[in-house]
């Protein structure tokens, strides 16, 4: 349960002593805050809404004051309208200071045992919150979701009520952000870390600028046991001070008797000590065995979204940005990093070596610092100005002159493109051997996984491929995300989305050999189908809890906002007018935060054709609202129609929304359809449009090459046209748009718009495909229905439909090869055909996959099975006894991550029970199997017939450990969730899904994956509802 959003459901919900001291103080003054803003002009000016009630403000509060002016029996109503969730906040002055029952630690009274008078007032009162709640309930859109009706108040009175700090003082800040009262200027940490005990010590200095008059000083910190403490005003005298700490909202805090005042400095130092985390955030502890079979150990960081705060004291929010000098204490056979060069190296009387870097040349915000502790060696190339170089454990080295050549490349396209060099001195990518994210773009210290950074020579391009994006992604993010900052995760898209749209567009120029288009292609499709149901959200949406910051790192701000830029660009009339505008939004807010309308004012200030161009007024329908719209198009002589509506994937047919898109719709026909030249637009901002198209157009394809994020529907004449055409030569369209075809006629099915004999229909006219995106889609597509119904144990079906999976693909799966093949594009093609072969349990796949399994074994190591067959091999492989074990062995010897992670796919593939028991166990203890494959474990688990049930019972038995490794609404839980239940499609799975997350309460009920899992089974029911009878009688 989100305990702090602001929302109804959360009163109840109060940790106890916030609820004890919910009027043990007066009522804080509320100041203004906006009104000195101007005093530091780079710092976020104030939104009025942000303006916090500040109990340490400029007024004092008076304890006690008015005690008496409301007797006990009416405080006892006010105590219990208050859990009803009213405000009271804007009753009278005199009604303002008293004390609660709950002041006294005495157990609340109800309005059991009033005097009459206030038994009047209660039942009044009772009236009215009744009548309230049922006229906001019937309000029409209103329908009590996690936001509720409308946006809740950012300033829910209930949340000014202030809580208990860890010492029992009152804790004088009551909100998740802090005030925005002091800023700090600079940091200078020295870390001691010990890694024989897990432990470290800390001393930070923070520098910080007061801007408006306060009395207190509230910064974040968790876990983290301050031994000492002082405090400096301007040229004054140091002083101890106490720290506060309210540990729910991880804040600490310094209350001062005298004020701050607005233009002074200050500097608070804090020693501190801690553990090491033994989760994957925060300072935390990651190991790995060596060559020789030692256990080796270093320390890491990863602080993005919320764990700077875990391993020192800081205003841990991306607007406070800062500079920062780091120490590092370590003995002398390790090594450290930061995200700076190092300065100096100065030996310690204890043995140890203090190692500090240079002070950050640029401001930056906490969750971008990092640093580590390990054994590591590394390459290194200079780039202009910049010194490159990748960092791995020792014994692969030799693994880092791909990541090397790459970053390389990379940097100086983007240096190019971007006409701003990047920024420091050094940028060091670093391969971690336990590390849950697939990387974090820590200025100038970038942290991988093993598998996103090191490939051996050998390697597959389809291995590169991966290793390449996710280089180009956090290499785009030292300008989209360092440089320029979202001011709050609300807007992470402007860091995830333009870093995955960047991605894709420098690999298709730096490395157009890894064909990324296919893999862009996809991504947006899948963007498609999760932003097409209910519980999705804006791409720019309100984030008022720590497990809503970690909910934002979802498939929208990665990948639709990465569509939706691609669809922009590809609109504009000039092909610099992009490219353009973000340089000038980079120059313009560089060093600083912005908002997403920062981002679309600067790309329409920039002018490169006459045509102009609002943008903001264009692109603020794709961010600010859910979803995307389903344009259909009728003709009728020469007149074309096109109308627009909200793809809404819903069971319950009465919900309908009045979302309407700004879409650039673009069309190629039968006359010119290839080119790009042959693209033609129209703009459809209103409901419904009109355009003309002479008589004899035979067929329109809609959406040129899926550039665009929507779905069409061509009515039954427009599919009939296109299909008829397809059939005759399916090289009409290019690859893109057949692919966009069949993804679109499988969402048309899903949303009841089609029959599932149409989907056919459209597969059959092209059966004579070969191409690697339509193939592949049509084969996601049908998979997903495949174990939809193996799942149900629709066993007639299910052995049909694999006949016509074969029969379809049948020639094709056997053209192909099982040599090492050099093409991207056609290694994606036949691992997806060789796959879903194989799992079906074709002959000719299996004995292939058999008989290269054991060449492989064997040879003892000298044989190698091409990197895209490697998933399919482990998995025929792990099918027998025999071999399983055998996969087991190398699985715990084989040193090379991405081979490793395949053969874990293999393993967790079983279909024996036992195996799938001892497997996930394993998974979560996290030695013989590291816990950050966990996710990746239950996904394949999922996938088969005889684990899906177990993974289910496992994550509702382990859910408490689940949520202690990763976070509440993080991408991991997500992942977990969406793996467990994306299968079921029955009432009774509905049903115990639903109860489940129901009982979790504060523990994981309220994450928008919840409802997303819920929703998917609905429509999976539906879906089975409306079409098993179609199947039973085609198939
Ligand atoms: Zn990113």
């Amino acid at each position: 349960m989100d305990v702090f959003d602001g929302n109804s459901s959360e009163h109840a919900n109060l940790p106890r002593n916030m609820i004890e001291n919910s009027m043990f103080e007066e009522e804080p003054d509320v100041v203004d805050l906006a009104k000195d803003s101007a005093a530091f002009p780079t710092f976020p000016a104030l939104d009025p809404d942000e303006v916090a009630y500040e109990p340490c403000s400029s007024r004092l509060l008076v304890r006690g004051l008015g005690e008496n002016d409301m007797d006990e029996d009416e405080e006892d109503c006010e105590s219990s309208a208050r859990l009803l969730g009213m405000s009271f906040m804007n009753r009278s002055s005199a009604h303002r200071s008293t004390s609660s029952p709950f002041s006294r630690q005495s157990p609340p009274r109800t309005c059991s045992r009033p005097s009459a008078r206030t038994m009047v007032v209660c039942v009044l009162f009772l009236v009215i919150v009744a009548s309230m709640t049922m006229v906001l309930y019937f309000l029409p859109g209103c329908n009590f979701t996690r936001t509720g009706c409308r946006k809740p108040n950012k300033t829910t009175p209930i949340e000014s009520i202030y809580p208990l700090s860890t010492n029992g003082e009152l804790f004088p800040w009551a909100q998740l952000r802090l005030p925005l009262s002091i800023r700090p200027l600079s940091y200078d940490l020295t870390l001691n870390p010990d890694l024989d005990n897990m432990t470290f010590t800390g001393r930070i200095v923070i520098n910080m600028a007061v801007l408006h008059n306060r009395k207190c000083i509230v910064l974040h910190g968790s876990n983290l046991n301050i031994t000492k403490a002082t405090f400096k005003l301007g040229d004054g005298q140091v002083h101890d001070v106490t720290v506060l700490e309210f540990k729910p909202k991880q804040q600490l805090a310094v209350k001062f008797s005298e004020e701050l005042k607005a233009g002074q400095h200050c500097v608070l130092t804090l020693d501190y000590s801690a553990k090491l985390s033994h989760t994957y955030d925060g300072f935390y502890n990651s190991s790995y065995s060596d060559k020789d079979g030692n256990k080796r150990v270093l320390a890491a960081t990863q602080f993005e979204p919320l764990s700077a705060r875990k391993a020192f004291p800081c205003f841990d929010e991306p607007a406070f940005k800062a500079t920062f000098l780091i120490k590092i204490i370590r003995k002398p056979n390790y090594m450290a990093l930061s995200n700076m060069p190092k300065a100096n190296s100065t030996p310690l009387h204890n043995g140890l070596v203090q190692d500090e870097f240079e002070k950050t040349s640029v401001n930056m915000s906490t969750y971008l610092l990092a640093f580590i502790v390990a054994n590591f060696t590394s390459n290194s190339k200079n780039v202009s100005e910049t010194v490159v170089s990748v960092y791995s454990v020792p014994e692969k080295k030799e693994h880092t002159y791909y990541a090397l050549d790459t970053a390389s490349k990379l940097l100086k396209f983007y240096n190019e493109f971007f006409e701003i060099d990047y920024p420091l001195k050094k940028l060091d990518l670093v391969a971690i051997p336990d590390f849950l994210a697939g990387a974090m773009e820590n200025w100038g210290l970038i942290t991988f996984r093993e598998t996103t950074l090191l490939v051996g020579k050998q390697s597959s391009p389809l291995e590169k491929q991966v290793v390449a994006s996710v280089i180009a992604h956090e290499l785009a993010h030292q300008w989209f995300g360092n440089l320029v900052t979202m001011r709050w995760w609300n807007d992470l898209w402007l860091n995830e989305g333009f870093a995955t749209y960047m991605q894709y567009m420098s690999l298709q120029t730096v490395l157009p050999k890894l064909d990324i288009g296919n893999l862009f292609l996809a991504v947006r499709f899948r963007a498609l189908d999760k932003d097409a149901l209910n519980s999705s959200h804006a791409v720019s949406t309100e984030v008022n809890t720590a497990e809503q910051v970690e909910e934002m790192f979802d498939s929208v701000s990665y990948e639709k906002g990465a569509s939706i830029l691609l669809m922009l660009n590809t609109s504009l009339p000039g092909d610099q007018q992009f490219r353009k505008g973000i340089i000038q939004y980079l120059k313009q807010f560089s060093g600083s935060n912005t908002d997403t309308d920062d981002l679309w004012n600067s790309l329409t200030q920039v002018e490169v054709s006459t045509q102009h161009q609002n943008i903001s007024e264009m692109m603020s329908s794709w961010t600010s609202q859910k979803g995307f719209p389903l344009v259909t198009i009728s003709r009728k002589g020469d007149q074309v129609n096109l109308t627009q509506e909200h793809f809404l994937l819903t069971t319950d047919n009465a919900t309908h929304t009045s979302s309407l898109w700004n879409i650039p719709v673009t069309y190629v026909n039968d006359s010119c359809s290839l080119a790009p030249e042959c693209r033609q637009v129209f703009t459809l901002n209103t409901k419904s449009g009109t355009f003309k198209l002479p008589e004899s157009v035979k067929w329109l394809k809609l959406n040129y090459r899926n550039t665009g994020f929507y779905i069409v529907h061509y009515g039954d004449e427009g599919w009939a046209a296109l299909k008829d055409a397809l059939s005759k030569n399916i090289s009409v369209l290019t690859n893109d748009d057949r692919a966009s075809l069949i993804h679109n006629i499988f969402a048309l099915s899903r949303l009841g718009r089609v029959s599932f004999d149409q989907v056919l229909n459209v597969l059959k006219c092209m059966s004579k495909e070969t191409e690697t995106s339509p193939v592949t889609e049509a084969l996601l597509q049908l998979n997903r229905i495949y174990g939809l119904l193996d799942k149900r144990q629709e066993t007639n079906i299910v052995s049909r439909m694999k006949k016509y999976i074969l029969a379809h693909f049948g020639s094709l799966m056997n053209k192909q090869t099982w040599e090492e093949e050099d093409s991207v594009s056609k290694q994606e093609l036949r691992s997806a055909l060789l796959q879903t072969a194989c799992s079906l349990a074709e002959e000719n796949c299996t004995q292939q996959a058999k008989s290269l399994f054991k060449t492989y074994v064997e040879s003892n190591g000298t044989f190698r099975i091409p990197g895209d067959l490697q998933q399919v091999v482990f998995t025929v492989a792990a099918q027998s006894d025999e071999d399983w074990s055998t996969l087991l062995s190398m699985y715990h010897y084989v040193t090379y991550d991405a081979e490793k992670r395949k053969m874990l796919q293999g393993l967790a593939s079983t279909q024996d029970t036992r195996r799938l028991v001892w497997i996930l166990n394993t998974g979560l203890k996290g030695d013989h199997i590291q816990t950050q494959e966990l996710p990746l474990v239950i996904s394949t688990v999922c996938n088969g017939f005889a684990g899906y049930l177990f993974a289910w019972d496992f994550i509702q038995e382990n859910w408490d450990r689940l949520i202690e490794k990763f976070p509440v609404g993080s991408f991991a839980i997500q992942s977990i969730i969406k793996s467990a239940t994306s299968q079921f499609s029955t009432q009774a799975h509905l049903d115990q899904v639903q109860a489940f997350f129901f009982s979790l309460k504060e523990r994981g009920s309220q994450m928008r994956s919840v409802q997303e899992a819920l929703e998917t089974i609905r429509l999976n029911q539906r879906w089975m509802d409306r079409n098993l009878s179609t199947l039973r009688n085609w198939l």
